[in-house]
């Protein structure tokens, strides 16, 4: 069987001009050797499992051999990190191969991270270390499952060849999926050149890629800017409603379809706490927890920039105007479903920002809180001790079990059927920090790879209840609590 070989490629972003990206061949990678597959993310590209059977298979996947009908290149792009503007980035070890088009007409760029030097690797070594690469594989899939736009993960391909980090690693090359790798950063490259002509260009192939509906109608790059000011808007809600930060939200970082994208010093909150900075070289905490709504509005207003030679001054400060709105909504709704709350408003945020303020006096753990909150029992003479024992301020839990018990009262739904309901958005798996360290040291030491398989399979399904696996929806252990994530990638 050759199924590899049948990869329909079709490589819309290598027929634009070449002053969008550089052409080029990935430099080979010393004995590769497959990390983990994700049959899940293979199916979105009509790849079959069986292809990991052939001798050759990760000789594709490290950029050793080309897969036919692709075009490799990577990407030009600029970007705003930590606020100061870097006239060029571009990929600097990422390779675009191409686009592979799956029977149901769906389009898929597939990439490998890590891929060797570019024309944009600057002082880099254009290769990504096996840590940081298994933290993007389980953490994209980890969103995935959390039903949170993402950009996907194929594979992991490694080798012993060394790179220089913080110390000695041993590199590793990911296969990303996405519908699209561009980024703010892609438009404000051509902006800062004063090459408008490029941006237009830019924005008309996202439009006609990605936004099809909207390609004939008069205000198309208005149009353009309200859905990615939405999606955005949409996807820090969820960020926020989840627990998760991203760590980089530089605007290089930022896919324009709204998606999670590039995934390095990210963490799942566990203590509730809104200055949660999970980036330990962001020392004036920017991309604090609690920041990101603001910085995705930030950063969305060098996007709009960017589109000035095009959309009248008005309307673009009124479309950016809406993003408040959006996320607002989103959020709040977001929050009352996780209280198991349908009659509230999407304005009522009192309940659940009470509830926020004791987590975060008491350093409750966000995620277990919420997912045990689906057992609150509304009877008043019930104490509801499993959720109140978790409260210093004990009193102050009970005063909010009352006005929680009193919104409960207008609810249709039984109790069983609001906790089914409530299980459905409040997860009982995350990729807690100390999880992937662990995978990622099996792998290091001794080539064990099952803890990978294990979590994939986990985080795949993170609000069931899977009955086997308890032990990894229990907060960070004492013996992991001092577990270092190393930043670099
Ligand atoms: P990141 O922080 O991973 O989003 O990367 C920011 C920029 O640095 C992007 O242009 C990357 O391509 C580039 N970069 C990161 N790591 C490397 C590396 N090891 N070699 C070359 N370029 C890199
Ligand atoms: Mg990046």
């Amino acid at each position: 069987m050759n199924t590899l070989m049948q990869l329909n490629f079709d490589n819309t972003f290598a027929r634009l001009p070449d002053v969008f990206y550089s052409r080029l061949n990935p430099t080979p990678l010393p004995a590769p050797y497959l990390v983990s597959f994700n049959a899940d993310a293979a199916a979105l590209i009509d790849m079959n499992i069986a292809v990991t059977q052939r001798a050759d298979f990760v000789e594709y996947f490290s950029g050793n051999l080309l897969l036919p009908g692709s075009v490799p290149l990577s990407m030009l792009y600029a970007g705003h990190q930590f606020g100061h503007f870097v006239p060029q980035l571009g990929d600097g070890r990422a390779i675009l191969l191409g686009e592979i088009k799956n029977k149901t007409g769906e389009c898929w760029d597939v990439q490998l991270k890590g891929a060797g030097i570019t024309p944009y690797s600057r002082r880099g070594d254009g290769r990504a270390v096996l840590r940081s690469s298994i933290r993007e594989y389980l953490c994209s899939e980890a969103m995935h499952g959390l039903d949170i736009p993402t950009t996907r993960a194929l594979c992991i391909v490694g080798s012993n060849a060394m790179v220089y980090r913080e110390t000695t690693e041993t590199a590793a090359v990911l296969t990303r999926l996405s519908p699209s790798h561009v980024r703010f950063g892609s438009f404000e490259v051509f902006y800062y050149r004063k090459q408008y002509a490029q941006v237009r260009a830019l924005a008309d192939y996202v439009i006609a890629r990605h936004f099809p509906e909207i390609t004939n109608t008069a205000d198309k790059y208005l149009q353009f800017l309200n859905a990615v000011i939405t999606r955005t808007a949409r996807l820090m809600a969820q960020w926020q409603a989840v627990g998760f930060a991203h760590g980089v939200m530089n605007t290089d970082n930022m896919s324009i379809l709204g998606l999670t994208f590039d995934y390095g010093p990210f963490g799942f909150m566990e203590s509730y706490n809104p200055k949660y900075v999970c980036n330990h070289s962001d020392e004036s905490g920017r991309y604090a927890f609690d920041q990101q709504p603001e910085i995705g509005y930030w950063n969305l207003s060098a996007l709009a920039e960017t589109l000035t030679p095009f959309i009248p001054e008005a309307d673009l400060q009124n479309a950016l105007s809406n993003y408040s709105t959006v996320f607002n909504d989103t959020y709040i709704t977001l929050m009352n479903q996780k209280l198991g709350l349908t009659q509230n408003s999407n304005q009522d945020f009192s309940l659940a920002w009470s509830l926020l303020k004791l987590m975060r006096a008491s350093q409750v753990d966000y995620t277990n809180f919420f997912r045990a909150l689906g057992n609150f029992k509304s009877a008043p003479d019930e104490k509801n001790e499993q959720l109140r024992d978790q409260f210093i301020d004990r009193e102050g839990f009970d005063k909010w079990a009352n006005e929680y018990r009193q919104h409960l009262q207008n609810e249709p739904a039984s109790e069983q059927a609001r906790s089914t309901q409530m299980n459905k958005i409040n997860p009982k798996y995350i990729l807690r920090n100390y999880m992937a360290q662990v995978a990622i040291e099996k792998a290091q030491q001794d080539r064990d790879f099952s803890e990978i398989d294990i979590l994939l399979k986990l985080l795949r399904k993170p609000f069931d209840e899977q009955p086997d696996m308890v032990k990894y929806a229990a907060p960070t252990p004492d013996w992991a609590q001092h577990i270092e994530v190393s930043c670099s990638s």
